[in-house]
C-alpha cells in the first residue's frame, strides 16, 4: 500500500493499494452493462446523490485533506457532483449503452468530475471502470462505495486506482472497452487517443476534456471593483487549479495602472493556509512535483524582471504564493501553468481584434472572460472568440450543471459539453450502419463540395435571476465523408447537412495518408470495413492539434455542431463613465 499525502502539511491521510494488472483483467472480465430499466438506474443515481449529501461532512474532510480543497470549494464540488448525478438521471436517452466505458479523471475535481463521468456512463446503462487520479484515490473510494450502497451493481461499477501510465493505459488499450471518458491534460488525451487507435473498435468514442490557456479582457468601461473581484476568483480560487482558471489577463492601457493597484491590494488580503480553516481563501497546490514546476516558471519570470507581485506562503506543505507576471501577450505563454499564477498584458483599445486573434491562435478554447459595459462590444467579442464557455462581467470559473454546460474546443476538448443536453448521447451505442457491401463498390471520386452551414441555434438555459445563460450550436468544420462508395458518402453528407453541419464527400481512392495533414475538418465518417477503419483511426491519432473522431455510424449532433455557451451577469452596471466616450 502507498501513503496518500495531505498537501497542506505533508502528513499521510490514508493509504491506497493500487490495482494490479491482474485486477484490471479481473475487472474487464467481470464488467457487465447495467441492464436495469432506465427508471431504476435513475432512482439509484438519485439515491447516490442523496447519500453524498447526507455524508457531506466526511466528504468535505476528505476533499480538504487529500486534495487541499477549501471549504467553499468543497461545498461547490459536492454540489456539482450531486447536480451531475441528478441531471443525468433525469435525462436518460432511450438508447442502448455503448457497453463498457472507462472513466479517467483528474485530481482537481476528484469528486465532481469523477462522479460526473461515472454517472453519465451508468445513466446510459454502461459498465463503468473508474480510474481516479493517483493523488486522490480516497475520495474516489468513498464515492464508489456510496454509489454501490445506493444500488449500483458491482459488476456495473468498479474502481481501479493506480498510475495513469499503467492502469490508465491498460483500461484504454483493451478491445473489451467500448468507450473512454477522460478529463485531464491535453498531452495525456493525445496519448490515450493513440492507445485507443491501436486496440479499441474503430470509432469507439473518446470524450476528452482537457486544458486551456484562458484569457480575460478588461476594457476601460469595466467597473474596476467588479473586474478585480472576478480576476481574483478566476485566477486564484482553488490555487488556480481549475481548467477554467484565468491565465492571461488583458487590461486596456487607459485603466491598467488603476486596476493593477487594486488587484495587488486584493491579493494582499488573500489568506493562504490549511484549507480546513474557514478563514483560508486558498490552499496548497496538489503535490511537490506540481509546486516545483510552477516555481520554476515563476523563477524564470523573476530572472527576467517580469514578476509584478508575489505573495509569501506558509512553511509546511506544497504552497505557491499567488503571483502576477507581466507578459506582452498570450503568445508568451508556452503552456498551461496549473497554479496561482496570473499573466498580465496591456492593450490599446484599437488593438482589440488583434488580441482576439492572438487568443484564438493558441489553439486552445476553454473559457474566456470579458468585462465591458458596451453591449456592441460584448457581441463583437463573443462572435469572434473561440472558447467553449464565455463569461461576461463575472468570473470565468464554476460552471453550473444544466445552466452552464461545460467544455472546450480545439486543443481544449472534444465535446460534448458535460452537464449539457448533448452529453449522454456519446455514452450510447452508435447507431450502426449496415455493412459496406450494401453501399456498393468504391469509386475514385475526388473530394466534393461542402454544404452550406445551417444557421446557429441558440437556446436559453435556466439559471438565477440576473444571469443570462445561452447555449448556441453552430456548424463545426466539415466532416469528411469517406463512404465507402459514392452512395454511402452522399448519404453521409446528406445526414450531416440535414443536422445543420457541413460535409466533404471524399469517397473512393482517397489517400488515407492525407488524413494526417488535411486541415479544417472536424472528423471522418466511415461505414466500411474494420481494417480500413483502424487505418483511419491510426492516421487520425498521428495528427497534431485537436482530437478528431472516426464516426462509424450516424453522426450525433455534437459531432456535427459545436456547442458554445455565453453567461452574462445582466445586473452589471456602473463602470468608468468618464472613459465611455474616449475609446480611440
Ligand atoms: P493528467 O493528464 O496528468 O491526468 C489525468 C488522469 O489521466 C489521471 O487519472 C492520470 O492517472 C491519467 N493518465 C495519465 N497518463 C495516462 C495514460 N497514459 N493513459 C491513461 N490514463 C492516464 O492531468 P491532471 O494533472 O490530473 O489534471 C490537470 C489537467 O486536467 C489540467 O491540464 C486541466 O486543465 C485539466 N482539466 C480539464 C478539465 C476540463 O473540463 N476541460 C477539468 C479539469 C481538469
Amino acid at each position: 500500500a502507498e501513503d496518500v499525502i495531505n498537501p497542506s502539511d505533508l502528513t499521510a491521510v490514508g493509504q491506497v493499494t493500487p490495482a494490479s494488472a491482474a485486477d484490471v483483467e479481473q475487472a474487464l472480465a467481470a464488467a457487465q452493462p447495467w441492464d436495469a430499466p432506465a427508471a431504476e438506474r435513475a432512482a439509484a443515481l438519485n439515491k447516490a446523490a442523496d447519500l453524498y449529501e447526507e455524508n457531506f461532512g466526511e466528504l468535505f474532510a476528505i476533499l480538504a485533506r487529500e486534495a487541499g480543497k477549501s471549504i467553499p470549494d468543497a461545498v461547490a464540488e459536492l454540489r456539482e457532483a450531486v447536480d451531475f448525478m441528478r441531471y443525468y438521471a433525469a435525462n436518460i436517452p432511450p438508447a442502448a449503452p455503448a457497453g463498457v466505458f472507462t472513466c479517467i479523471s483528474p485530481w482537481n475535481f476528484p469528486l465532481a468530475i469523477f462522479s460526473g463521468q461515472i454517472s453519465a456512463g451508468l445513466a446510459c446503462g454502461n459498465a463503468v471502470l473508474a480510474k481516479p487520479a493517483e493523488q486522490t484515490p480516497l475520495i474516489a473510494h468513498r464515492a464508489i462505495s456510496l454509489m454501490h450502497e445506493a444500488g449500483v451493481p458491482r459488476s456495473a461499477l468498479q474502481l481501479l486506482p493506480g498510475q495513469g501510465s499503467k492502469i490508465g493505459a491498460a483500461l484504454t488499450g483493451d478491445a473489451r472497452v467500448d468507450g473512454v471518458a477522460f478529463t485531464g491534460s491535453t498531452a495525456t488525451a493525445m496519448r490515450i487517443r493513440s492507445t485507443m487507435a491501436e486496440t479499441l473498435r474503430p470509432g469507439a468514442p473518446l470524450i476528452a476534456e482537457t486544458g486551456g490557456l484562458n484569457a480575460m479582457i478588461v476594457d476601460s468601461t469595466a467597473l474596476p471593483e467588479q473586474a478585480v473581484q472576478s480576476i481574483i476568483e478566476s485566477a486564484f480560487q482553488s490555487a488556480g487549479q481549475r481548467c477554467s482558471a484565468l491565465r492571461c489577463l488583458y487590461l486596456q492601457d487607459d485603466v491598467a495602472d488603476g486596476v493593477l493597484t487594486m488587484l495587488k491590494g486584493a491579493m494582499d488580503v488573500l489568506n493562504l493556509g490549511d484549507p480546513w480553516h474557514l478563514n483560508v481563501d486558498s490552499g496548497p497546490v496538489i503535490d511537490a512535483g506540481a509546486r516545483a514546476g510552477i516555481l520554476a516558471h515563476i523563477d524564470q519570470a523573476r530572472a527576467e524582471g517580469r514578476v509584478l507581485k508575489e505573495m509569501s506562503t506558509p512553511q509546511a506543505g506544497t504552497f505557491v504564493g499567488p503571483t502576477l507576471i507581466s507578459v506582452t501577450g498570450i503568445g508568451d505563454l508556452e503552456q498551461e501553468i496549473f497554479g496561482p499564477v496570473l499573466h498580465v498584458a496591456r492593450f490599446k483599445s484599437q488593438d482589440l481584434d488583434k488580441i482576439i486573434n492572438d487568443i484564438n491562435a493558441t489553439g486552445y478554447g476553454l473559457t474566456f472572460g470579458l468585462h465591458t459595459r458596451i453591449d456592441d462590444r460584448v457581441q463583437h467579442v463573443c462572435d469572434r472568440i473561440h472558447a467553449g464557455n464565455i463569461y461576461v462581467n463575472r468570473n470565468q470559473i464554476g460552471a453550473i450543471v444544466g445552466s452552464q454546460p461545460f467544455g472546450g474546443e480545439g486543443l481544449s476538448g472534444t465535446g460534448p459539453k458535460a452537464g449539457g443536453p448533448n452529453y449522454l448521447a456519446r455514452f450510447c451505442a452508435p447507431d450502426r450502419q449496415t455493412s459496406a457491401e450494401t453501399w456498393g463498390t468504391t469509386t475514385a471520386d475526388l473530394p466534393g463540395e461542402t454544404g452550406v452551414p445551417g444557421r446557429p441555434i441558440t437556446t436559453s438555459l435556466p439559471g438565477p435571476t440576473g444571469e443570462s445563460n445561452r447555449l448556441t450550436t453552430s456548424a463545426r468544420p466539415p466532416l469528411l465523408c469517406m463512404g465507402p462508395g459514392a452512395t454511402a458518402a452522399a448519404s453521409q453528407a446528406k445526414e450531416v447537412i440535414g443536422m445543420g453541419g457541413t460535409a466533404i464527400e471524399a469517397h473512393g481512392m482517397f489517400d488515407l495518408h492525407r488524413l494526417e495533414f488535411i486541415q479544417g475538418i472536424a472528423g471522418v465518417l466511415w461505414w466500411g470495413d474494420e481494417d480500413t477503419g483502424r487505418e483511419i483511426e491510426r492516421t487520425l491519432a498521428k495528427r497534431q492539434g485537436p482530437i478528431l473522431p472516426l464516426i462509424p455510424g450516424h453522426p450525433d449532433r455534437a459531432r456535427v455542431l459545436a456547442e458554445r455557451h455565453v453567461c452574462v451577469d445582466t445586473t452589471a452596471a456602473g463602470g468608468n463613465a468618464a472613459l465611455l466616450g474616449g475609446e480611440s
